[in-house]
């Protein structure tokens, strides 16, 4: 058996965050409904304090360190939703954080950082370097690294979306789940099959450089080439040395659906002309995937829309159909 993030765990989590997150709407959408001959709702975490999910497991994994802990602060290496969320929540909760990044990095994204509350550090040329130094900080100065999937409180922070999806629609019988290191989709599967056994979770990348989807395939932790996606924040490894999420992922989850970049993009045009709702390409998956009928709704359905940091020109050129030079 392996070690597991299990439904009190997520019970307790939500009660410590509640305060610290905003609890989303859950809406229903009436042409994905139609479309699809079952109700559909939006879970719209791009309504999320700092645009998207991961300010949950942040929060949850901040608040589960102790005083000592905390006040030798925090250390990330992120610059995507991750460092948003962990520079957030570190400000609100009154603790010091450094997010290291390497000098590549665009001046904007350092600055939406930097506002945000957080120390930036600039190291080295690569993410490899950025994570260096962070390692340096925890063993020379004691700080606590936040993990940005593979963390008990990490998938457990963000597993309380799924609670608040069981509460509003008590009937889901599906859970559609942007799907990358599986932080989200171990926490969310956990809930959904704590509360509700029979509903099916199903996880959703793209077509090019999904690691979990490869590992789950090959039944163990793959490294996989990076490519270019315009769902952007589901890029990146799930770690050789996974610990979690791979066995959660490999355990909790229904099915795996892969989509190409024209699909993708589809479910962004999708969301901004039909919905109304602003989402990048990670998190306009599960709409995607509907879309593409890749999946078929036997019941009420869920689809978790996980962000919606999106390049306000790249959203412009996806919206008008123009090429964006990903997909
Ligand atoms: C991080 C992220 C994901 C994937 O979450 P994992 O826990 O890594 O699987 C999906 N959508 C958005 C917007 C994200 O920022």
């Amino acid at each position: 058996m392996t070690a597991m993030v299990t439904l009190p765990d997520i019970e307790e989590a939500r009660r410590r965050i509640v305060g610290h997150v905003v609890r989303t709407p859950l809406l229903r959408s009436q042409a994905l409904s139609r479309q699809s001959g079952a109700p559909v709702f939006l879970k719209l975490e791009n309504h999320q304090k700092t645009g998207s999910f991961k300010l949950r497991g942040a929060t949850n994994a901040i608040l589960c360190l102790d005083e000592k802990a905390r006040s030798r602060g925090l250390a990330t290496a992120s610059t995507g939703n991750h460092g948003r969320a962990v520079a957030h929540a570190a400000r609100t909760l009154g603790v010091r954080a450094t997010i290291c990044l390497s000098a590549l990095v665009p001046a904007n994204k350092v600055e939406a950082i930097r506002s945000l509350g957080a120390e930036v550090r600039i190291v080295g040329h690569s993410q490899d370097d950025a994570m260096r130094e962070v390692e340096r900080q925890v063993s020379d100065e004691g700080m606590s690294f936040v993990p940005p999937f593979d963390d008990p409180g990490v998938i457990a922070g963000q597993g309380t979306i799924g609670l608040e999806i069981a509460d509003g629609l008590p009937d889901v019988a599906l859970v559609l789940v942007p799907l990358s290191g599986g932080g989200l989709a171990s926490g969310v599967a956990a809930a959904i099959k704590g509360r509700r056994p029979q509903a099916r979770v199903v996880g959703i990348s793209m077509e090019r450089g999904a690691a979990m989807a490869a590992s789950l395939a090959a039944g163990t932790p793959l490294e996989v080439r990076e490519v270019e996606t315009l769902a952007d924040s589901l890029g990146g490894g799930i770690g050789l040395d996974n610990r979690l999420t791979f066995a959660m992922c490999r355990d909790l989850l229904d099915d795996v659906i892969l989509l190409s970049e024209d699909e993708i993009a589809a479910g962004v045009r999708h969301a901004a002309t039909v919905e109304g709702e602003i989402v990048e390409g990670a998190g306009a998956v599960g709409i995607a995937a509907l879309l593409a009928g890749k999946i078929r709704p036997d019941g009420p359905t869920a689809i978790i829309v996980s962000g919606g940091n999106i390049d306000p020109v790249l959203h412009r050129k996806i919206v008008d159909g123009i090429k964006t030079g990903v997909a």
